[in-house]
């Protein structure tokens, strides 16, 4: 078994195609040097070496020794120097990198194989002493910090001391004899931590750092990044060991980060950021101002013209946007890095349907490429431009992630998981964020920085999490729990209000607006519903996977038709009723003493109800309509105070007494197992045929209008094949009277949810009288888990926490248990009625993993929230992939 994979002298043992054995970092090390891209040489240690490290205990194994030293040995060879050579030091540098990119969550070592005589041997040899200091006393705080857990600060405090005294602010103004010193309280430092001597030996130096590596993969934000980014069923990460470039060599030299296209906005444009003599992590650091690489052309323009080869190539030879990391020693270009860059959901978009237009990727590539989290990112709210115009932003910084957000200010990371935790609303501002800061970075509404520049850490990571932020932003100061900007000072609480998309930050609490479909999101919306009524499913003989939405008004209807609905999937009438002029009715209705009464109720409710009907076909013009029969337990509707119930019983015509007795004898111990759905369709019919003939009549009245007309009549919360057949045959007995009175043509259908654990067992007796189905998988969640909705915060977010849950089943379908019930009942309902049509309604409609088990189960289509629409669509577009 190969332990270890060589790169260098123009070719490569590995190659792109291995991510998991050598990591991203390492496999397109290798696939760039093949390529003949100037890559300094090294080797990988693979993935498989970090899992047998925790096998042994946090060790390496033995057997890696002999041929990681082997491979030291041809990287010797081939740069022509030795490890800790005392004259000609071969300097290397330790670098994790997994399958999956992980920006910044493990750390990197630079300058390995320095100590007290190496040192002097770079010096004469490259005549160049401050560099050589240089080039240690960042090994040694590097090395510090990674392998012995020393904090960062307690070596720049030693650096701002010497900087102080020598009254300069920028590290590139010190030189070497300051450098010199500053080793020397570098290694008082590392001493007074470990109680050791900064260790001589190179070899030691290198174990301890590859062991490192393979530690950090465990170490807390590795896990928490892995954890929130959905990341497991990785073996590791891998090391790589490379040959050291020096970008800290003058100011011939430099380090730097570019992206072969703009990885906010997506545009076809240069984008990157480089400092003059720096090394490593000097540009993401956010220590100093990066330089923009358009300016590189002016002052370099050989190497600018090279690097711009260099990106095209890349660009090409992988298809993608590339991300890449390039170091200029004394005028030469070396690449260190190229991976698919992350991009802002926005950029996604507009990267993939370009590359469609350019010729690059096929239009399926284009529509796999972009996440449904990216896409709901362009539909993230913008500050109301109205109000906007108002007012002066207190500050700008640099736009780094797009969409606006509105909080309470808080200055840490924890607090901002406490405060949301109490349910607030927060902005996170610091000066920086390190990736310590995640867990906070998630949780709060937005981010701010007063320092580092696009590719800081902040941006990436508020990017890819699609969090607003505004990066680098010198105006605002922050000292401890204080932010002064303009001259005013702002506390732990003030709201403030900023926008990620131009970099303004604005005081108090500004109203959001939600976005709109445009241009290139227009284009690739309208590729993934081609994909999804692709012919593909039609050669298997199947239909189309279809979207639609749960839309209870016309405006609801109406915004769900732009964003691409192409149905109603649940239309719940009861929210209806909750309108000022209706509630009163339905309460007179429910309060009836008899039959009579409640009949008169129902006949002021019924043109009432028509008219919101006739409104929501009206907008969903010749789409099909499904509108459920009234399902929630009565009890809901019941007036809750005094002064509502004295007047309530004046209208029914009964005393107060009589109506508490009322309202009390509908109180239920277990409403969701209690009185409602079907339930009071057969206790009470009138109220389920009032429906029916409001939904008849809007229907006939709007077809005769020249709109075509769709109903489907969904009966709620049936178990049993009597409760349908009887409602079924209700149904259609008012259907027949109210089209033989109004002489109009509609095609209607009637259906059921399925949500009771049992109907799933009975679908084939069911779909004998149901022309669909709607799996109403909330409440079959609810009742086949056991679980009470409205009552799982209580437990569920630990069962996550202890990993006994992946995810809270009301969000994501829990496909194992639940979904066996749905698969169920789909071949159940189809073995009786081959036309059924099946459908999901509820919160799982929405949500892309359930979207994918829906349409492998064989539904015919899936219905969500409005906004979750375009979602939807690329979910389902995937799903048909
Ligand atoms: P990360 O995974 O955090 O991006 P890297 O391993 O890419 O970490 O290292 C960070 C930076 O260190 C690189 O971008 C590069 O600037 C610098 N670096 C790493 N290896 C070398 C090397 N052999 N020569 C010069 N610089 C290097
Ligand atoms: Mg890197
Ligand atoms: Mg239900």
């Amino acid at each position: 078994e190969k332990r270890v994979y060589f790169f260098g002298g123009g070719s490569a043992e590995g190659s792109a195609g291995m991510k998991d054995l050598l990591g991203g970092k390492g496999a397109n090390l290798a696939e760039m040097t093949n390529l003949g891209i100037p890559v300094p040489p090294g080797f990988t240690i693979t993935t498989k070496m970090c899992a047998a490290y925790y096998e042994h205990g946090r060790k390496h194994p033995d057997d890696l020794v002999e041929e990681v030293e082997e491979h030291l040995h041809r990287l010797e060879t081939i740069e022509g120097k030795k490890l800790g050579d005392a004259k000609d030091p071969l300097l290397v540098s330790v670098r994790s990198g997994a399958a999956v990119s992980m920006p910044g969550m493990m750390d990197t070592i630079l300058n390995l194989g320095l100590n007290d005589v190496a040192v002097e041997g770079l010096h004469t040899i490259t005549k160049n002493e401050r560099f050589a200091w240089d080039s240690y006393r960042r090994f040694i705080n590097m090395y510090g910090n990674v392998v012995k857990g020393i904090p960062h600060e307690a070596f720049e405090k030693e650096l701002e001391k010497v900087k102080y005294k020598k009254g300069v602010e920028e590290d590139t103004h010190l030189d070497a004899a300051d450098l010199k010193e500053v080793v020397k309280f570098y290694k008082q430092v590392y001493k007074k931590h470990t109680h050791e001597d900064f260790p001589q030996d190179p070899k030691t130096q290198l174990w301890e750092a590859i062991d490192a590596v393979f530690g950090s993969w465990m170490n807390d934000k590795a896990i928490k990044y892995r954890k929130f980014n959905d990341i497991d069923g990785l073996l590791g990460t891998a090391v790589n060991v490379v040959a050291m470039v020096f970008g800290n060599f003058g100011d011939d030299s430099g380090t730097g980060v570019c992206f072969s296209r703009d990885p906010s906005t997506g545009e076809k444009q240069f984008y990157g950021e480089y400092l003059i003599n720096a090394q490593g992590e000097d540009v993401v650091a956010g220590i100093r101002t990066p330089l923009k690489i358009s300016t590189l052309e002016d002052t370099n323009p050989v190497i600018y013209k090279q690097l711009v080869d260099v990106k095209d190539r890349l660009e090409g030879h992988y298809r993608d946007m590339q991300d890449m990391e390039f170091t200029i020693q004394q005028g030469k270009l070396y690449l260190l890095q190229t991976r698919n860059g992350k991009r802002t959901g926005a950029a996604a978009i507009k990267v993939a349907v370009d590359m469609v237009g350019e010729g690059i990727i096929t239009k399926e590539e284009a529509i796999g490429r972009v996440t449904p989290g990216q896409l709901e990112q362009v539909f993230h709210p913008a500050i109301n431009p109205a109000v906007k115009k108002q007012y002066k932003p207190i500050a700008k910084g640099l736009n780094a992630s797009p969409g606006a957000a509105t909080g309470q200010i808080v200055f840490s990371a924890d607090e901002a998981e406490v405060w949301v935790e109490k349910g607030k609303k927060v902005l996170l501002v610091r000066p920086e964020t390190s990736p310590e800061d995640i867990g906070g970075m998630n949780a709060a509404e937005g981010i701010l920085t007063s320092t580092g520049g696009m590719t800081s850490h902040a941006a990436v990571v508020a990017r890819g999490m699609g969090t607003p932020c505004v990066a680098g932003c010198k105006e605002v100061q922050i000292v401890g729990k204080k932010m002064v900007a303009k001259g005013k000072e702002y506390k732990e609480g003030d709201w403030i209000t900023l926008d990620g998309a131009t970099g303004e930050v604005f005081e108090g609490q500004m109203e959001l607006v939600e976005p709109e479909v445009t241009g290139e999101l227009t284009t690739f919306l309208s590729w993934a519903d081609e994909i999804r009524n692709h012919s593909f499913r039609a050669q298997r003989g199947l239909k189309g996977f279809g979207i639609r939405t749960n839309a209870d008004t016309p405006q609801d209807a109406k915004r769900a038709r732009d964003f691409g609905a192409e149905g109603i999937g649940l239309c719940r009438t009861e929210h209806m009723f909750f309108e000022e002029d209706k509630i009163r009715i339905f309460r007179e209705m429910i309060v009836a003493a008899d039959l009579e009464a409640r009949q008169k109720a129902l006949k002021k409710l019924l043109p009432l109800q028509q008219k919101d009907f006739e409104g929501i076909f009206q907008a969903m013009n010749g789409l099909p309509v499904t509108i459920r029969l009234l399902d929630p337990p009565l009890h809901e509707f019941v007036p809750k105070t005094d002064e509502a119930i004295k007047e309530l019983a004046k209208v029914a015509g009964i005393s107060t007494g009589q109506l508490k007795n009322k309202i009390k004898s509908l109180h239920e111990e277990n409403p969701m197992l209690g009185h409602r759905g079907v339930r009071l369709g057969i206790t009470f019919p009138e109220v389920y045929r009032m429906q029916v003939e409001a939904i008849m009549r809007a229907a006939s009245a709007v077809s005769k209008k020249g709109v075509a007309v769709i109903p489907e009549i969904m009966i709620p919360l049936v178990g049993h094949i009597r409760e349908l057949e009887i409602m079924r045959g209700h149904a259609e007995e008012v259907i027949k009277q109210v089209l033989q009175e109004t002489k109009a043509e509609v095609d209607y259908k009637i259906g059921t949810m399925i949500e009771v654990p049992r109907a799933t067992l009975v679908a084939d007796q069911l779909a004998q009288y149901a022309d669909f189905f709607s799996f109403g998988t909330n409440d079959l969640t609810q009742m086949t888990y056991g679980f009470s909705r409205d009552d799982v915060g209580s437990f569920v977010p630990q069962y996550i926490q202890e990993g006994i849950l992946q995810d809270d089943p009301f969000a994501k379908l829990d496909q194992d248990g639940i979904g066996q019930l749905v698969e169920l009942g789909i071949s159940k309902g189809r073995s009786t009625n081959k036309n059924l049509k099946i459908g999901i309604c509820g919160e799982h409609g929405g949500e892309p993993s359930s979207i994918e088990f829906c349409y492998r189960a064989g539904m015919n289509y899936v219905s969500c929230s409005p906004f979750r629409v375009p979602v939807a669509r690329l979910a389902a577009a995937q799903s048909v992939l």
